[in-house]
């Protein structure tokens, strides 16, 4: 901690990851210096609270390496191409993210990290983890990208024994020297392939969670790439590779037999074949992506010594978190289902999957992501699809190539109200029975400010319609 006083350090972005680290630096007895490109009211804003504490604030450049810099510590809304971080490789100027910086910056008796990525279920799978500990009574928190920032948990003065954090893979790409308890990878499908530059720069970092764990890597049976990553990992001596599997498990996995979910890598008495954890109806919704979940977060429990109870009353009392495949109302006979939080290919195909007739609203920032897989699966089940946001030419493309006979309304519009009119939209081709599923498939920036807003419009619009108001806004 002390090596931190007295240092130029430069960070890169502002924003909420940005400015609490800005201030931590600070607080240590950094020079600090925040670059950032855009110079709009936001950023003055910020930088009219940060400047008082002695920090220096450059706005409208954010490729220029500021003299002397030592350190960066980076957002994640910075590519590892920027130019930036290409003139620091050359000064030989380290780049950490907010994580490393947390690493590093805990106390000897700082508690052990139970670590998950995977490009979907992140959040369901640590909150259901968080649930599980406190079950067992440890104190403990849900932390990371979940929207905790790991910076304000190391700094702070509570105590924990152990912590079920939430990784992104670009946390991971700057976290090189993590060594986690325990890490799962929960499954890998093309996403952020604009910022990581390939599949394999992607999956390299999201297997970084590996590098270092003392117990267990737990990865997906049914995802084959991520048990690759565990192989690629240097592991601490006696580490395990644990899988999940939504069929019968085989020794040193969790699975499922009979509607219960078991474990048969744990298991103290090495005569039993499997430990009885929990039902498949104590996991909410039961539906398959989230047992999976439930069992990676089983896996990183019984890894810690939780015993199976806590893992049963741990998933009895977890609550999904919003606009995760949300029921909003029914309207004339039709389901509205809130999957605001499917900003890619992968998590559509998961709440694509679970309905038989959909009328499906799509589109957004594609992120470099193609569609026709999507397509494919999931045409037979299409009555329709409503198109809105930047990149909707991209899906009406796949849909032109693989389900020419559904009926498709692009609504060529990229601004807040289109939600409005695309679930009239959505109204009309549905019939009864139906479902009306915004699962967008893409990320939301190109008109909300986030998944939570754009889940929010969606379900005013359906309220809307349910009280036979019509907004135009
Ligand atoms: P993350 O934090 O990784 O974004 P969330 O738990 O917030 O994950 O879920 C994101 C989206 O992915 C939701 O739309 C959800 O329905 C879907 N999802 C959740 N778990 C899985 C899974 N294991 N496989 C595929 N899709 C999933």
């Amino acid at each position: 901690v002390s090596d931190l006083a007295g240092r130029q350090v430069t960070v890169a972005g502002l924003g909420v990851s940005g400015v609490p680290a800005a201030r931590a630096l600070r607080g240590l007895g950094a020079s600090v210096t925040v670059v950032n490109g855009s110079d709009g009211e936001a950023q003055r804003v910020q930088a009219a609270e940060l400047e008082p504490l002695g920090i220096t604030v450059r706005l409208g450049d954010g490729e220029t390496l500021p003299p002397g810099t030592e350190l960066i510590v980076t957002t994640p809304g910075w590519k590892p191409t920027s130019p930036l971080f290409l003139a620091a490789a050359e000064a030989g100027v380290p780049v950490w993210g907010d994580v490393e910086l947390a690493w590093r910056l805990r106390g000897p008796d700082a508690p052990p990290w139970l670590a998950v990525t995977g490009t979907n279920g992140k959040t369901t799978t640590v909150r259901m983890l968080a649930a599980i500990l406190e079950a067992a009574g440890l104190r403990t928190a849900a932390v990371g990208n979940i929207g905790v920032s790991l910076l304000d948990i190391v700094l702070g003065d509570e105590p924990y024994d152990v912590l079920a954090v939430e990784l992104s893979s670009y946390q991971l790409h700057w976290a090189p020297s993590l060594r986690a308890h325990s890490g799962a990878v929960l499954n890998l499908a093309p996403d952020h392939l604009d910022w990581h530059g390939s599949m394999a720069a992607y999956a390299a970092d999201k297997g970084r969670i590996y590098e270092g764990n003392q117990v267990a890597c737990v990865y997906n049976v049914a995802d084959p790439a991520t048990e690759d990553l565990v192989r690629a990992a240097d592991v601490e001596e006696g580490c395990r590779a644990i899988g999940f599997t939504l069929g019968t498990p085989g020794p040193s996995q969790l699975g499922v037999v009979e509607n219960i979910l078991v474990d048969r890598a744990f298991v103290a008495n090495r005569q039993k074949q499997a430990q009885e954890l929990a039902e498949v109806s104590d996991v909410n919704p039961p539906a398959p992506h989230n047992i999976a979940n439930a069992l990676a977060a089983a896996a990183l429990a019984r890894s810690f010594g939780v015993p199976p109870t806590a893992v049963r009353d741990g998933l009895r009392a977890f609550r999904p978190d919003p606009h995760r495949v949300e029921h909003v109302a029914d309207v004339d006979g039709v389901t509205y289902v809130d999957d605001s939080k499917a900003t890619n290919t992968h998590a559509a195909q998961a709440s694509l999957g679970a309905y038989e007739h959909i009328v499906w609203i799509a589109g957004g920032l594609a992120k470099g992501a193609t569609f026709d897989e999507l397509v494919l699966t999931a045409a037979k089940r299409l009555r329709g699809v409503v198109l809105i946001g930047a990149d909707r030419a991209l899906i009406r493309e796949a849909l032109a190539r693989h389900a020419a006979d559904v009926p498709v309304v692009d609504l060529d519009r990229t601004d807040t109200g289109a939600m409005a009119a695309a679930v009239r939209e959505a109204a009309r081709l549905a019939r009864p029975g139906d479902t009306v599923l915004m699962a967008p498939a893409c990320a939301s920036m190109d008109m909300f400010t986030n998944y939570n807003k754009r889940g929010d419009a969606f379900a005013a619009a359906v309220r809307d319609l349910a009280s036979g108001r019509v907004t135009d806004d």
